[in-house]
């Protein structure tokens, strides 16, 4: 009597598993398969928005387009302490700094290259003074280079216009912070 072999095994088990497929084709199994999956959602709520004219809900965290805030007065926030710029991991924020007349310390360039951000949130989670955040806003793009390297300037014109829905979004993640 002869021990078979394992490449007389795998041939075996290769034409046992075709047989299967075959049956299952023959009688139509996956397409069965189909509609019952079909079937079993055709009457729930659809999950499908019509994109850009409907939206999904966004998280309060949501890490989008940063801005630069400013504080009620209209002083600017950042204190230019760099903690974000040492953070950043992608290198993509230059920070330059000067003092004013005042003493106090402010940065004369901020500019943030979103060519490199990786929008990993540590520089907002790095700001002591609620700074640098960053905001719902992902509609925005750029055509040619440079487009997408903000200055301080563009920032800072984020934060005012968005201040509202910063500070909304901040306050509802207040106890979590
Ligand atoms: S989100 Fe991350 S990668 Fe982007 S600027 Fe902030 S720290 Fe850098
Ligand atoms: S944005 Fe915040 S962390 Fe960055 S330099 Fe200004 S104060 Fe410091």
């Amino acid at each position: 009597m002869t021990t078979p072999t394992s490449s007389s095994v795998d041939a075996l088990s290769a034409s046992a598993f075709s047989l299967k497929d075959f049956l299952s084709s023959l009688m139509l199994g996956e397409l069965f398969k189909g509609l019952a999956l079909t079937g079993k959602y055709v009457f729930r709520s659809k999950i499908t928005i019509q994109y850009p004219e409907e939206k999904t809900p966004l998280s309060p965290r949501f890490r989008g387009l940063h801005a630069l805030r400013r504080y009620e007065n209209g002083e600017e926030r950042c204190i230019a302490c760099k903690l974000c710029e040492a953070v950043c991991p992608a290198m993509a924020i230059t920070i330059e700094s000067a003092v004013r007349a005042d003493g106090s310390r402010r940065t004369t360039r901020y500019d943030i290259d979103f060519n490199k951000c990786i929008y990993c949130g540590f520089c907002e989670e790095s700001c002591p003074v609620d700074s640098i955040v960053e905001t719902p806003i992902f509609e925005y793009h750029g055509e040619n280079p440079g487009d997408l390297y903000f200055t301080k300037d563009m920032l800072l014109a984020v934060g005012d216009r968005y201040e509202a829905q910063i500070a909304a979004a901040r306050a509802i993640d207040a106890k979590f912070r």
